[in-house]
């Protein structure tokens, strides 16, 4: 017969699944940690609380408690040590660096990529590349300043060749992000590409049918456009990114330069 859990385990566990429930999250895995510690709380799968959870293996120091969501620094520190040095999927075996994300925590606008290239994984930032630099013109553009965005990824380690990140390799990582996202709540959520619309919406179809219009996305608003990357390989693609995120000024009440953006 399992033992029940003591009261200030039961206090600070709680107070955990509290913390996570204000962001959406309902389920939960456990991971080993470290010596003497076997697993802590995890969002994942797992009932936390489940009658045969051994409470020997369940010990979480005070000092792990979880900041309130209000505290976004913090919020987004204990979500990259959640993340560790992350081996969910096999993405990692490629990796130079995790590639977290950057960016103002109090930002109005998130951008959401697919993944990091070859730049974003030596330097363990997003679109910090030429796509980054064009990512740069077209937040410039819009009279704004990368320092005023935050910017993240579907998946977090470099896909090998820069493939398309495989949806259960997205499936493993995206909780991750929806938690970042969570915590940023940006009044905007701009899905660069097919790949990071299809895994925030959970839909399957054209970037044509996606784009234009604005979905109710975790209590924001969610807007489509084409990755930086695929405007370097078609140009003629701009003018309709620049429209988009003209729709993302006019909703945010910013004033539109009267010049698109520059390579
Ligand atoms: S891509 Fe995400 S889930 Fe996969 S190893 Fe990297 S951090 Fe972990």
């Amino acid at each position: 017969m399992p033992k029940s859990l003591d009261p200030q385990t039961k206090k600070h566990l709680a107070s955990r699944v509290n913390y996570y429930r204000e962001m959406g999250i309902y389920d939960f895995y456990r991971r080993p940690v470290e010596e003497g510690v076997e697993f802590v709380l995890q969002p994942a799968t797992e009932n936390l609380l489940a009658d045969n959870m051994s409470p020997a293996k369940t010990k979480l120091p005070a000092a792990t408690l979880p900041p309130a969501i209000s505290d976004k620094p913090s919020a987004l520190k204990l979500i990259r040590e959640d993340i560790g040095d992350c081996t969910r999927c096999r993405l990692h075996k490629g990796r130079t660096n995790l590639v977290f994300g950057v960016g103002n925590v109090n930002a109005d606008i998130m951008f959401v990529g697919e993944g990091p290239g070859a730049d974003e994984d030596a330097k363990g930032e997003p679109f910090v590349g030429r796509a980054g630099q064009l990512l740069n013109n077209m937040i410039s553009a819009m009279g704004i300043g990368r320092e005023d965005v935050y910017i993240a990824n579907v998946v977090k380690c470099r896909p090998p060749g820069n493939r398309t990140p495989e949806k259960d390799e997205c499936d493993t990582c995206s909780p991750f992000l929806m938690r970042q996202i969570d915590v940023i709540k940006p009044k905007v959520i701009v899905a660069l590409g097919a790949v990071a619309a299809k895994n925030l919406l959970a839909v399957s179809d054209s970037m044509a049918n996606l784009r234009g219009r604005w979905y109710d996305f975790r209590d924001t608003k969610l807007l489509v456009t084409y990755h930086p990357a695929y405007l370097l390989r078609d140009p003629r693609q701009k003018k309709e990114a620049w429209k988009d995120l003209q729709m993302v000024m006019k909703f945010l009440g910013l004033n539109p330069p009267a010049k698109a953006p520059q390579d």
